[in-house]
């Protein structure tokens, strides 16, 4: 184990072509009320708000955020078969108790949720990572950084063993703008989502001009829906496009034996998501 705490990465800056870099130590709860993400990135500082507890919000940093491992009670059963702790012994889970489990992204090998909120904001509004290692510094697309677990569980991010996230940087923020993060879950707080939804929707004369769709709490990894997106440009915004949109974003579902309610939850939660950013429309 290496402390890093040491490093110089708790600086939020403005970049000139409009972009936010973020530190990786700044915590979650500075970034939350960061005045440049409660202005211009409000579901970024919903997301936040809406995961774990206080405490932990004080301690945890955009990068271990973005860092954690999915979740799966099989996981941390060591008499359990778990593809992700030891490849190739089987998945428990998908013949088990799955209610919390995915249900898009999944594979044979492993149905396993990502749990950030965060990182469904961080989906929606665009983000690009900054590695560093031996090499230098790289930089990657927060869509292409959490792998599918696919046949290689096991393997669940794009960092080498050798780098470090030092960065995070947010695309451009857009304006004007309605967002909503909307998030269920089976108790009021510290909980981790069933199903979330982060919408924002970029409106002109109650016509859609842009629209950010992201799910969390029902696939492996944080979820862009980048087809309901498409539906939703150029139409009014009203209830018939939003629902269009829910099943658009839910058509490659697949529940599993104890779970099949998330389909029908994540698509309540999109619905209510793109009316509550509608609402919330300047
Ligand atoms: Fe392991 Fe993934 Fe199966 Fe859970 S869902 S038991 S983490 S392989």
């Amino acid at each position: 184990v290496i402390d890093i705490n040491a490093l110089p990465l708790e600086d939020i800056e403005r970049l000139g072509d409009d972009r936010l870099r973020i530190g990786a130590l700044v915590t979650n709860a500075d970034l939350a009320r960061h005045p440049a993400v409660r202005e211009d990135y409000p579901l970024l500082a919903r997301a936040i708000l809406a995961g774990a507890s206080t405490q932990v919000r004080n301690m945890a940093t955009t990068a271990g955020n973005i860092m954690q491992r999915t979740r799966c009670p099989y996981f941390r059963d060591v008499a359990a078969a778990c593809n992700k702790r030891q490849p190739g012994s089987g998945c428990d889970a998908i013949g088990g108790i799955n209610r919390m489990h995915a249900v898009l992204g999944g594979s044979e090998a492993c149905v396993a949720v990502h749990p950030s909120d965060m990182c469904v904001a961080l989906a929606a509004i665009g983000t690009t990572l900054t590695l560093h290692g031996p090499q230098g510094e790289r930089e990657i697309d927060f869509a292409d950084f959490h792998r599918l677990p696919g046949t290689t569980p096991h393997l669940e991010h794009m960092l080498g063993d050798d780098e470090l996230i030092v960065a995070i940087t947010l695309d451009p923020p857009l304006r004007p703008l309605g967002t909503a993060y909307l998030k269920l879950r089976d108790r009021a707080s510290y909980e981790f989502a069933l199903a979330s939804a982060g919408a924002m929707l970029s409106l002109d004369d109650g016509m859609i001009g842009e629209a950010r769709l992201a799910l969390g709490g029902v696939a492996t990894r944080p979820w862009r829906c980048h087809e309901a997106e498409a539906l939703l440009v150029g139409r009014r915004a009203d209830e018939a496009a939003f629902t269009q949109a829910a099943d658009a974003a839910l058509a490659e579902a697949q529940p599993l034996s104890h779970n099949a309610f998330k389909v029908v939850l994540a698509r309540q939660a999109i619905v209510r998501a793109l009316r509550d950013a509608r609402e919330g429309h300047p």
